[in-house]
């Protein structure tokens, strides 16, 4: 048994179960990660979003990999937080800011 993300070995019962982003397809086509070119080349051929699906798998990871994982989910989901707040604010400024 070894981690997936780094491929330390794991003795039995070390190893700890994380849902692992183990790639994504962009408009049908496998990538890792969906990269802005794919994106951009479907995007022209059809004129339209293409559909980015991304494939989550568990996996054994190490605890210190497990915990680098939990660290960024937590930072990117204040990050998204952040975002979204900020356009909620914009909003409501401009619908006070609006005339009547
Ligand atoms: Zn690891």
């Amino acid at each position: 048994m070894a981690c997936y993300l780094c491929g330390a070995p794991l003795a039995r019962g070390q190893g700890v179960r994380r849902n692992v982003n183990s790639g994504s397809s962009v408009a049908g086509l496998f990538s890792t990660p969906p990269s802005l070119l794919l994106i951009v080349v479907s995007l022209l051929a059809r004129g339209k979003m293409p559909s980015i699906r991304s494939y989550f798998a568990l996996r054994t990871l190490c605890p210190s990999c497990a915990q680098r994982l939990d660290a960024q989910r937590s930072s990117r989901r204040k990050a998204m937080l952040f975002v979204t707040g900020f356009a909620v604010a914009v909003a409501i400024g401009l619908v006070v800011a609006a005339p009547r």
